[in-house]
């Protein structure tokens, strides 16, 4: 996987995270997908059981974010309104949903 860093990274904590990387990609990600793929460990293992990763999102109740931090130079720690706040979202992992289709989308 092809190593990348970002130019620039802004929070909206109601709407969505746009990241600016390094090779001029621009991506979106709207909250609630970027919730449901939160790539910690708990919830890596509901999503292995076949469980919902957040159930009050598909009772249709809206999901923020209360808190954002860059994890050190790879990636953005988000706690979230729900209470989650285990997730770090790699640059690269952002990078690879977004190349391919699964999560975000590409905007410039
Ligand atoms: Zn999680």
């Amino acid at each position: 996987m092809p190593k990348h860093d970002i130019e620039s990274v802004e929070v909206d904590r109601k709407s969505h995270v746009e990241v600016l990387f390094e090779d001029g990609v621009r991506a979106r990600f709207e909250l609630t997908p970027l919730r449901q793929a939160c790539p910690c460990a708990e919830c890596n293992a509901r999503r292995t059981r076949d469980q919902p990763v957040a159930p009050w999102i598909d009772k249709g109740e809206s999901i923020t974010i209360t808190d954002a931090e860059l994890s050190g130079a790879w990636g953005l720690s988000l706690d979230w309104s729900d209470g989650h706040s285990t997730g770090i979202y790699a640059w690269e992992k952002l990078r690879e949903w977004v190349d391919a289709g699964r999560v975000g989308t590409i905007t410039s």
